[in-house]
């Protein structure tokens, strides 16, 4: 049976070289540790690094037909979404102003050939290690801190991110602001850490509410969460919303000192909107409007805005 350190992933590195006899050579030193790939011209390896398993590091030759390794690097580096794969030259272009030029347009590091295997193994397993430890410290740089959901950082990067998309997809998209009703009264009562703890729950109930696989929930600050729906308009987005505050309801968790009713009880302002302008800041406003809405109109309830 695999434990569960054999079922984390091996690493992956794509080697890149117009010379079969290269890739082989290459492919016997790091298979025995590593998940490799190959591409023999440039556009095939710009296909990988782009696909949705990129690899964690790249060994790209300079000298090949159509595009060059350059080329190919200074594509890697402009893309936002492939710019943080590192990229070692393994080159007979060995002089030292070639050597500082692949250095300048962003690659880690440079390997002259004929290469001599254990150093390409060393350098290699550095600057994987390297890759696979910035991933780490990313992702934990996403994550709330009291809750463990994505944070406010992570939301503002996925807002624009799926604004984008969806300007460019011209598909809908749908923002919620969820502010937990009444929660000062809740911490002057039940204290601080009895609040942390309600906060958790509601932070779960949010987050096991969602059904389809890029909806997404974070902590957007104090009590307040905000939810993003892809591709989702009236009134899908209203059921969704509607669900979201039900189960925080249904999580039955005390507060004696809520004027709306015996429980915790979330109130949240729903937008939708096909997006046209570069700005997602719109789509804050109306929520945010909606919010103050449903807090006026009586608290635990969602109000819904399509813009
Ligand atoms: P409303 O129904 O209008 O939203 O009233 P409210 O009391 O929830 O709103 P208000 O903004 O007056 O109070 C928010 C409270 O949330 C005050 C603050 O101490 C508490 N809070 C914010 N962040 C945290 C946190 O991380 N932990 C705890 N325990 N409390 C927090
Ligand atoms: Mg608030
Ligand atoms: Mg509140």
């Amino acid at each position: 049976m695999d434990t569960p350190l054999t079922m984390i992933p091996r690493a992956s590195v794509l080697i890149v070289d117009d010379m079969a006899a290269n890739i082989q050579l290459l492919a016997e030193v790091l298979n025995a540790e590593y998940r490799v790939r190959v591409a023999n011209h440039g556009a095939k390896a710009l296909e990988i690094a782009r696909s949705s398993t990129p690899p964690d590091l790249i060994l790209l030759d300079i000298m090949m037909p159509g595009m060059d390794g350059y080329e190919v690097c200074q594509q890697l580096k402009e893309d936002p979404a492939t710019s943080a794969i590192p990229v070692i030259f393994v080159t007979a272009k060995d002089s030292v102003d070639d050597e500082a030029y692949g250095l300048n347009i962003g690659a880690v590091d440079y390997i002259a050939k004929p290469f001599h295997l254990p150093v390409v193994r060393a350098r290699v397993k550095t600057h994987v290690n390297l890759k696979l430890k910035t991933d780490l410290l990313e992702n934990l740089a996403m994550i709330d801190g009291l809750t463990y959901i994505p944070n406010r950082r992570r939301f503002d990067q996925l807002l624009s991110q799926e604004w984008d998309r969806a300007c460019r997809e011209g598909h809908a998209l749908t923002l919620a602001m969820i502010d937990v009703d009444h929660f000062k009264a809740y911490n002057d009562h039940y204290g601080h850490g009895a609040g942390d703890d309600c906060l958790r729950q509601v932070a779960t109930a949010l987050n096991d509410s969602l059904r389809r696989p890029g909806d997404f929930v974070a902590r957007y600050g104090g009590e307040e969460f905000a939810m993003l729906l892809p591709n989702t308009d009236d009134p899908g987005a209203c059921t969704t919303a509607e669900r979201a505050r039900q189960a925080v309801f249904d999580k039955h968790l005390p507060h004696a000192h809520s004027s709306v009713t015996d429980r915790v009880t979330v109130s949240i302002g729903v937008a939708s909107t096909a997006p046209r302008t570069p700005h997602a800041e719109i789509l804050l406003k109306a929520a945010d409007e909606a919010l103050y809405a449903a807090k006026h109109g009586g608290r635990n309830r969602c109000e819904c805005r399509r813009l």
